[in-house]
């Protein structure tokens, strides 16, 4: 079977740049290809894991975001760049779309490295799934270490190791902490056992994307809390118990998490794109794909040239992506004009009110630093009804404990009859 986009414009994949261009492109109309109905606001996830923001509030229906787009729920598959269709897989259906204007929009997928049992026993932090994951698997440790008749066990299940001080890695350490540190309150047998975060990244300083005294800053303070941080460092080795680390130590743990980097999706090549040595799909200033007419791509799929800072491609933020979307769906309706956009700042928050902000060349850290990572949030975030949601999350959780419920077997089908 086959039919055509809506408005002749086919986006595949509906994460910040793809859900951006077909909310940007208004009446004109898309059809956006997504395997989740919602796009993920990457940025609050660790305080999805943490508790401290309901999942569901960190994700924007595709279908209320993009008003005038068509939400097709599948996969891409293949695509026919002679016959200018894409293959979609939606559910058990298969069946062509038809696009004049192609958008490409596939993101990234975690970057693993061949280390002996990473792939096993390595938790990623991507998804709001993996997110969910996490804290239930953080929650699970703590009912194993109340529950553990021997200290080497109980410190197993306390001890915790993160692999990449990025964003991600630093901001779900700070995040996950605290809400070990809120939920050991409820666990008398607990209460004086050590914690063990562990902080390990192959690079000489965490947070290394970010100006050096704003990164010092988040490693004093993440240290002041007793974390455990090793730069210079690599995984060597991961098992069921026990990480091997470059400097020798061997840690027992249950908890290996994984936030060491992405790589743009495998999928580009398959569907007959031209991607550099880094496996990013290249585009000239207008974000047209190099030798493909009316073939788009950006976001963290793509090398994407800025007038701003001609010296290097943008890197794969969500600020970037969501500035790329609206220069293309600007470039889709009408002339192709060149893409620019110089870097607002950056933030981050340290779980505890604490925060670090590079806004527009001003520098704050501390508790102003972490109000402004979380009022940027909020403006940045669609919709006026998810502002509210996570407005009242975050006042919810200035006048309560933190809930620290664990429903990971809930999503699981229950056989019939079985209670
Ligand atoms: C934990 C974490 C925290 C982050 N924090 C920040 C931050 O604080 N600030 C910041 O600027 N950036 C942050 N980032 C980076 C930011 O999320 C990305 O740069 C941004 O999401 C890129 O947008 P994208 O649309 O290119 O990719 P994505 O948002 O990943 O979207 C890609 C989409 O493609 C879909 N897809 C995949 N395969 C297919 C297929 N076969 N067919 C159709 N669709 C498909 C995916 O499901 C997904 O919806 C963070 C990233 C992570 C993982």
């Amino acid at each position: 079977m086959e039919r055509s986009a809506r408005g002749g414009v086919l986006v595949l994949g509906g994460g910040f740049a793809g859900g951006y261009v077909a909310k940007l492109l208004g009446r004109h109309g898309a059809t956006v290809v997504s395997p989740e109905s919602f796009m993920l606001y990457t940025p609050l996830l660790p305080e999805a894991a943490s508790g401290t923001l309901e999942p569901r509030h960190v994700v924007v229906p595709l279908r209320v975001m993009c008003r005038h787009a068509e939400v097709v729920l599948g996969r891409a598959a293949a695509h026919d760049v002679e016959g200018r269709r894409v293959e979609i897989h939606a559910g058990e259906d298969v069946h062509w779309l038809a696009y004049e204007h192609l958008v490409v929009a596939l993101g990234a997928v975690v970057r693993t490295l061949p280390i002996p049992g990473l792939a096993r026993y390595g938790l990623g932090f991507k998804s709001l799934s993996d997110a969910i994951h996490l804290r239930n698997h953080v929650l699970r440790r703590l009912e194993a270490a109340a529950a553990a008749a021997d200290e080497a066990r109980r410190r197993r299940e306390l001890t915790f190791v993160f692999v990449g001080a990025g964003y991600a890695g630093v901001e779900a350490l700070a995040e996950l902490s605290d809400l070990v540190r809120d939920a050991l309150r409820y666990y008398p047998t607990l209460r004086h056992e050590r914690q063990h975060w562990v902080l390990v990244d192959a690079a000489p300083k965490i947070l290394s994307e970010i100006p050096a005294r704003l990164g010092e800053y988040a490693a004093a303070q993440l240290a002041r809390r007793g974390v455990d941080i090793r730069v210079a460092t690599t995984l060597e080795e991961v098992g069921e118990q026990a990480v091997r680390l470059s400097d020798g130590d061997v840690l027992p743990t249950s908890t290996l998490v994984w936030t060491a980097g992405v790589r743009p999706s495998p999928l580009l090549a398959e569907l007959g794109l031209p991607v550099d040595e880094r496996g990013l799909v290249p585009v000239d200033e207008t974000l047209r794909v190099d030798g493909l007419e009316r073939v788009w791509a950006l976001g963290d799929c793509a090398r994407v040239p800025n007038r701003a800072t001609p010296e290097h491609p943008d890197p794969p933020t969500c600020q970037h992506a969501l500035r790329q979307a609206r220069r293309l769906a600007k470039n889709i309706r009408g002339e192709a004009r060149p893409y620019r956009y110089r870097m607002l700042g950056q933030v981050a928050t340290l779980g505890r009110h604490r925060g670090i902000a590079d806004v527009l060349g001003l520098r704050v850290r501390g508790f102003p630093g972490w109000f402004v990572t979380r009022s940027y949030h909020l403006y940045q975030l669609p919709l006026l009804s998810r502002k509210l949601r996570v407005v009242a999350d975050w006042t919810v959780a200035l006048f309560f404990k933190r809930d620290i419920v664990e429903l990971g077997s809930l999503g699981e089908r229950r056989p019939l009859g079985d209670g």
